[in-house]
């Protein structure tokens, strides 16, 4: 199995720019953007990003506005601090090279267990699984559970499976291919299991290709919020607020209001992890933007936005 898939990689991989230039950098900045995000989204990212930071040294001075817009659009934005933070611990305690230390690695901002076993295997050759959730989905296809890999509380088994099945001589190789097999191939609701080298071995096979398991109501559920957020321009300047919660740490955002009364200015809905949120733009008043900053309008390109609000930002200025 092992030989037959690292075969099937060797003609079918990708041709993607970290795959071009690899360093432990271009691992592990690659693997952050790569967390919960298409590789088509991340690939003209990760090229901008090279050309700004094309080393620890760079990213390590990035001040956190310069590293979150490089960042703006990618989602997940505590990720692109997280990765500055690694870049000063490497400058700062580890001479500017990425520590060849299980045990330091694992110490860094953002390393959990699959960013490990991804960056590890990737960058040095330890032999540690990386499972993440194209990963577990082929294993538990493979195992006989299709619908094993949406189910959180049997990610250990498939840990466990992958560490077996992990090729000791060549982890990193082995570990990128059943990453790549799970995401353009054994893909969750159309796998190719035709196009699949693993096919043979796989008792989901069949069965898959006569009756594609079909979308767990429970997986594409998704909670629905609605938020309101004041538009107030003043003297050519709009004011905008700098997130402090989860989504958007540390991004300008239009201020939220509790019970606007103004009228709705725009309206949109946009996805965040397992939310659907559907965002009113209402004009508001200057009191009700109190603490809020104000920044000029032809200067606002220059912020780091979320992508809803720059969204609705831009319409409301006419740049779209
Ligand atoms: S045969 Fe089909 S279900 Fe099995 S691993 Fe391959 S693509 Fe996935």
């Amino acid at each position: 199995m092992r030989r037959v898939l690292v075969g099937w990689f060797a003609q079918a991989a990708r041709d993607l720019p970290w795959r071009k230039q690899r360093t432990p950098y271009t691992v592990v900045v690659s693997e952050f953007m790569l967390q919960q995000t298409q590789v088509s989204q991340v690939i003209e990212y990760f090229n901008r990003w090279m050309r700004l930071f094309p080393s620890w040294r760079e990213l390590a001075r990035a001040e956190d506005a310069v590293v979150r817009k490089a960042w703006e659009g990618l989602g997940y934005y505590s990720r692109a601090t997280r990765l500055r933070d690694v870049a000063r611990s490497v400058m700062d305690n580890h001479c500017g090279e990425l520590p060849r230390d299980i045990d330091v690695l694992k110490k860094l901002p953002g390393f959990g267990d699959y960013t490990l076993g991804a960056v590890a295997s990737m960058a040095f050759g330890f032999p540690l699984a990386a499972v993440d959730g194209n990963v577990a989905r082929v294993l538990s296809r493979v195992a006989g559970e299709p619908d094993g890999w949406r189910d959180p509380s049997q990610r250990k088994s498939w840990r466990e499976l992958a560490e077996k099945l992990l090729d000791r001589r060549e982890p990193g190789l082995f570990n990128e291919a059943l990453i790549e097999l799970g995401a353009t191939v054994c893909t969750p609701s159309s796998p190719r299991c035709a196009e699949c080298p693993w096919q043979q071995w796989c008792p989901t096979a069949g069965m898959m290709l006569e009756n594609r398991v079909a979308q767990s109501p429970k997986a594409s559920k998704k909670i629905e919020l609605s938020q309101r957020v004041a538009w107030v321009v003043y003297r050519g300047k709009l004011a905008l607020k700098e997130s402090a919660g989860p989504w958007w740490k540390g991004l300008w955002v239009l201020p939220p209001v509790e019970q606007g009364t103004g009228a709705v200015l725009a309206s949109s809905a946009f996805t965040v992890t397992r939310h659907k949120v559907h965002l009113q733009v209402l004009q508001g008043t200057r009191s009700e933007v109190q603490g809020c900053v104000w920044h000029s309008l032809d200067q606002l390109e220059a912020l780091a936005m979320p992508a809803p609000h720059r969204k609705v930002v831009n319409h409301l200025i006419g740049l779209d």
